[in-house]
């Protein structure tokens, strides 16, 4: 029998697990603790996965399996619900992708609970160099509601989440249309004006996409489409806080200005997160290499960023770190306010079957400069769903 005790991240209660190998035997409240710092928080909520350890949704050889696969490894990353993010390409592979993820739904209980909706990312976003990142320019268009209708149906009404640059034409109707028919809609992968998010919003869009990524290198200092969307108040900005995609101050900045009930952190995690160090040439992302610290880079070079590798829960060191956030602030950001949008917040039930829970450990006094690393006060000690310990190697994944 092991026993872990952790400090209740919001209460500061004291919770006594006792763990059978992996199940959890018994679960005791102790009068709570000012010191200590291993804490107990709920499960992460993800809504930008494009795949991991080696299995990515856009393949089109994917098998139910292998999105039942994915959907427990993303458990043992203490990730408890994620969107499937099905990224640009012809209307074909998009469709068959959607079918696919709802076939694993139909027919698999892990794959239902892990996987409420479908984020589709594209095909109608910006055609310029840096808005429209990593998206194959061939296949980026502008909104067709009736290709659109045909994707929903494709995905057996899954498509949960769009994200779409607002610059064309019929985008107010577009998202309209979408907003209506219960799709959220978020702005990315963007040049628009001020005026066009503007409208875009009026029409119902809710949240940015990776705000600061699927952007221009350099921008007008004023105004811009960061300024515009940082602005608005009805906007809710998504942000990949991996430590590589954006710098800390961008990050504090975001942090401020939106308050963190209206910030959601995404992992954006690709087929290529968890995979271990080393040159992956044939990918779908192109000849990529995984460097030791886990940044996904194009190979042969250092700086150029290929995608996320990381789970979500490296964003909790940084978002801790950034000195603005108390623990139960960042779980907002991983947790409660994407779950909130879903209908389907984390919550940890007192019950030894039914606890799902993180333990993990955090060292504030380790981040002292600069220059330390945030991951490295941070550790993941314990993944608990239903009762059952997670906890693999998996997590060795930094
Ligand atoms: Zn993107």
């Amino acid at each position: 029998m092991k026993v872990v005790r952790a400090r209740h991240y919001v209460t500061g209660e004291t919770w006594q697990l006792a763990l059978d190998s992996d199940a959890l035997a018994s679960l005791t409240l102790m009068p709570p603790e000012d010191e200590g710092s291993i804490w107990l928080a709920p499960l992460l909520v993800d809504l930008q996965v494009n795949g991991l350890r080696g299995i990515d949704f856009l393949d089109p050889d994917i098998t139910i399996a292998q999105i039942e696969k994915l959907a427990v490894s993303l458990q043992t990353d203490g990730v408890c619900h994620a969107l499937p993010t099905v990224t640009t390409q012809s209307k074909d592979r998009i469709s068959q992708a959607l079918k696919q993820i709802a076939r694993a739904k139909a027919t698999s209980l892990e794959c239902r609970e892990t996987f409420p909706a479908i984020h589709l990312e594209g095909p109608y976003l910006s055609s310029e160099i840096g808005p429209r990142g990593a998206h194959p320019i061939e296949h980026i268009r502008p909104p067709s509601w009736d290709e659109f209708c045909h994707f929903q149906e494709a995905a057996d009404g899954n498509i949960g989440l769009l994200t779409v640059a607002p610059e064309y034409d019929q985008s107010f109707k577009f998202i309209q249309r979408c907003c209506d028919s219960g799709v959220l809609v978020s702005i990315g992968h963007t040049a628009a004006t001020g005026e066009q998010i503007a409208r875009a919003v009026d029409a119902g869009a809710t949240l940015s996409t990776h705000l600061g990524n699927g952007a221009h290198g350099s921008l007008p200092r004023h105004p811009n489409y960061l300024w515009d969307q940082l602005a608005e108040e009805r906007l809710t900005a998504m942000i990949i806080a991996d430590g590589h995609h954006l710098p800390d101050e961008f990050l504090r900045c975001v942090l401020r200005v939106k308050d963190h009930s209206r910030v959601i952190a995404v992992s954006d995690i690709t087929g290529l997160g968890g995979m271990p160090p080393g040159r992956y040439p044939d990918t779908s992302l192109g000849d990529v290499e995984v460097l030791e610290n886990g940044k996904l880079v194009v190979a042969g070079q250092r700086q150029y960023l290929a995608g996320a590798a990381r789970p979500l829960w490296n964003a909790i060191p940084r978002l801790l770190a950034s000195k603005t956030l108390s623990i139960p602030e960042t779980w907002d950001i991983v947790s409660k306010n994407p779950g909130r949008l879903l209908g389907l917040v984390p919550e940890m039930i007192r019950h030894p079957k039914k606890l799902d829970a993180m333990v993990f450990e955090w060292n504030p006094s380790r981040v002292s400069s600069p220059d330390n690393d945030p991951i490295s006060a941070f550790r993941l000690l314990h993944v608990i769903r239903n009762g059952i310990d997670l906890t693999t190697t998996n997590q060795s994944q930094a």
